[in-house]
């Protein structure tokens, strides 16, 4: 690769520590919280490990597991036939790798979310990051930080439901709609463990971020976590789902490149 080879310039960045590379992902384990939906409907799996050998009469010199797993258990991606709207579109695997690494707009709503858990982002206050960072980038994420990653280490504090249902925040059913239909975006990524408010049960339509999203042949990011280390603008993130043949999503590590002056 010549020196002035873009990739010449990432791999040296890489190295001297000019370009970081920030982990998005909730580790998995038995105790990653997962959703809850109503008991008339079917439930996703926790993640679980079964181990096959551990250097031991299974297998002397070799450790190995097989793992039981929801596609949306943990750091996962919603592929649109995961919704109804898009069930006809794209499954996990069918998703083009290039759309796999694309820029992120990072918005904040952690003061908000800290006062209100069913915080809902409304147009407007998208259109006013807008004003203050330029455009939602084209073919890129919008991603919505929360603080809702501080509370991951626990089902109970995550999930944050009373017999009222959950209290997470999210986007309101026209801010979604917008979203996915009127913005150039390809995905909304959050900290929470779906892309809807945890009202979003009782929305027009019911699940809009999913209706609207999935419906347009847009994506899902969940449970992201050290979404404060980004910029607002500038970062790129690499979303890496396992590519499950008809699969509606799948875990998945996500990256994040940041360059640091
Ligand atoms: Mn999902």
């Amino acid at each position: 690769m010549s020196e002035s080879s873009v990739l010449a310039a990432l791999v040296s960045g890489l190295r001297g520590g000019s370009i970081e590379v920030v982990d998005l992902t909730s580790p998995l384990s038995s105790s990653t919280p997962v959703i809850q939906l109503p008991p008339q409907f079917g439930q996703t799996a926790v993640f679980e490990l079964e181990e096959i050998s551990r250097y031991d009469d299974r297998g002397p010199a070799w450790y190995w597991n097989n793992f039981r797993s929801g596609e949306h258990t943990g750091t996962h991606f919603d592929a649109p036939n995961h919704w109804v709207t898009g069930k006809d579109l794209a499954d996990v695997a069918s998703v083009p790798a290039r759309r796999l690494m694309a820029p992120a707009a990072v918005l904040d709503f952690t003061a908000e979310a800290a006062k209100n858990p069913d915080f809902l982002v409304e147009i407007d206050h998208v259109k006013a990051w807008e004003t203050e960072n330029g455009p939602l980038p084209d073919g890129g994420w919008l991603l919505l930080r929360t603080g809702w990653d501080t509370r991951s280490h626990s089902q109970e504090e995550f999930l944050n439901a009373d017999e009222n249902g959950p209290h997470t925040p999210g986007l309101s059913a026209e801010c979604a709609r917008w979203v996915a239909e009127d913005t150039p975006v390809i995905g909304l990524g959050v900290e929470t463990v779906g892309t809807d408010a945890g009202a979003a049960h009782s929305f027009d339509p019911v699940f809009p971020c999913h209706s609207y999203l999935m419906g347009s042949d847009k994506y899902g990011l969940t449970q992201l976590r050290n979404l404060a280390a980004l910029p607002p603008t500038g970062s790129v993130v690499i979303a890496g789902p396992l590519p499950i043949v008809t699969g509606s999503g799948a875990p998945a590590r996500v990256l994040a490149l940041v360059e640091r002056s």
